[in-house]
């Protein structure tokens, strides 16, 4: 999976994800990254999440649209709202999975349960955030 998010400098986000799913999926399987709120989300005014891992359980817990909402309605920050999900709800579940996300304040988070999520970053001058994630995980 390949994902990127993005905070411009007019304060628009947005997130986009591309996979190849996983070795030996079911044939007719649709992962979580084409479904909005689950592998892929972003809501001006509170954040852009792309996620990679396995894809049953980002749709199980609609990880973006989660992120966005504790964000949005219980007042927690991205590095909260992102860690909770990842390490709280995935985590038990012993699937990879991480995600990378930028939230309306500027703020980037990038938490990852396994042993390793290839990540990065850049920050220019005005407003404008994004980053990336590219990560390979078999079941
Ligand atoms: N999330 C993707 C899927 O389940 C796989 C991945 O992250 O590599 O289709």
């Amino acid at each position: 999976t390949v994902g990127a998010v993005a905070l411009d400098r007019a304060g628009h986000l947005a997130a986009a994800t591309s996979t190849g799913g996983y070795n030996n999926k079911p044939a007719g399987r649709i992962g979580d990254t084409p479904i909005v709120g689950a592998g892929t989300y972003a809501r001006d005014g509170v954040c852009a999440v792309s996620g990679t891992g396995k894809g049953e359980f980002f749709i199980r817990y609609a990880v973006g649209h989660e992120v966005a909402s504790r964000i949005n309605y219980l007042g927690e920050d991205l590095e909260k709202a992102a860690g909770k999900v990842i390490m709280e709800d995935l985590k038990p579940h012993n699937i990879g999975a991480g995600l990378v996300a930028v939230a309306a304040d500027g703020s980037i988070a990038a938490p990852y349960n396994t042993d390793g999520m290839f990540r990065g970053w850049v920050t220019s001058e005005g407003q404008f955030f994004v980053a990336t994630h590219s990560k390979v995980f078999e079941v």
